[in-house]
This record gives C-alpha cells, sequence and structure tokens, in this order.
C-alpha cells in the first residue's frame, strides 16, 4: 500500500458534485454525509476535502487548519445526530484503512456510527 491518492474514488466524485450525497455538514475542509448503507440509525461519514488516503496519512501530512477543522466536524457531527455525550447515549468512530483494515474507499472517511446499542467490538 502507498498513500498515492486516486482520484477517481466515490468521495473524490461526491466532493467534485458528480454524484450526489445527503449532507449532513459541510465546513471549509470537511464534509459529512449520510452512509448509503447504513448499519446503525446514525451512520454519517466525515471526510476531509483534501485527497487523503487514510487517518494516517491525514496525520502525518494534513496541516493544522485541516486537523483541526476535521476533528471540529467530527464534533460538531456528533452533536447534531444527537450522540454527543452532552445529551445523547454515545457512538462509535471508526476509520477502515487498507487491505487489512478491509477499506472500500480510498479516501479518509471516520464512519460516526450510533442511535443503538453497538456491541462489544473488541472481545
Ligand atoms: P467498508 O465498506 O468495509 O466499511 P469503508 O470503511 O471504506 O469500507 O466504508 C465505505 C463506506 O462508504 C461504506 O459504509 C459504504 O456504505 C459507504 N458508501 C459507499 N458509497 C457511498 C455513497 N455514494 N454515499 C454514501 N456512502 C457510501
Amino acid at each position: 500500500m502507498s498513500y498515492a491518492y486516486d482520484a477517481t474514488n466515490i468521495f473524490a466524485r461526491i466532493l467534485r458534485g458528480e454524484i450526489p450525497n445527503k449532507t449532513v455538514l459541510e465546513t471549509a475542509h470537511s464534509l459529512a454525509f449520510e452512509d448509503i448503507r447504513p448499519q446503525a440509525p446514525v451512520h454519517v461519514l466525515v471526510i476531509p476535502k483534501g485527497p487523503y488516503v487514510s487517518y494516517d496519512h491525514f496525520a502525518r501530512e494534513a496541516s493544522e487548519a485541516e486537523i483541526v477543522d476535521f476533528t471540529r466536524a467530527i464534533g460538531e457531527v456528533c452533536k447534531m445526530t444527537g450522540v454527543a455525550l452532552d445529551g445523547g447515549n454515545g457512538f462509535r468512530a471508526v476509520s477502515n484503512a487498507g487491505m487489512d483494515g478491509v477499506q472500500e474507499v480510498p479516501h479518509l472517511h471516520v464512519h460516526i456510527l450510533g442511535g443503538r446499542d453497538l456491541g462489544r467490538m473488541l472481545q
């Protein structure tokens, strides 16, 4: 694997406005939208607008402005969807990367899942 970014991926196409999405939040450097195959009552994907393949790529190469914006967007999505701990019952934030992480779309996305008991992820 490498950090080579494939600009034909489906989230790049969403960012270019080529295919529709159900936007939850848009900020200067981030976009949040509903997952097309929701695994829970709340299932939102938060992505940076920049061409980052994975969380490690982003953490190592994104600007501080992008990192702050993305982190705040995740917090805002948790609040907007009612899963934040100040008022809600909690959530799971997951980001799959690469082959072993079984990443389907090669553009960094954090899944925000909530609205039901998600069970144990790690045994
Ligand atoms: P996995 O499918 O193994 O969870 P990822 O972590 O790469 O792999 O997740 C990709 C996610 O993107 C999936 O949850 C899928 O439902 C979602 N998805 C794929 N295409 C779209 C789309 N056009 N709009 C919204 N969500 C999408």
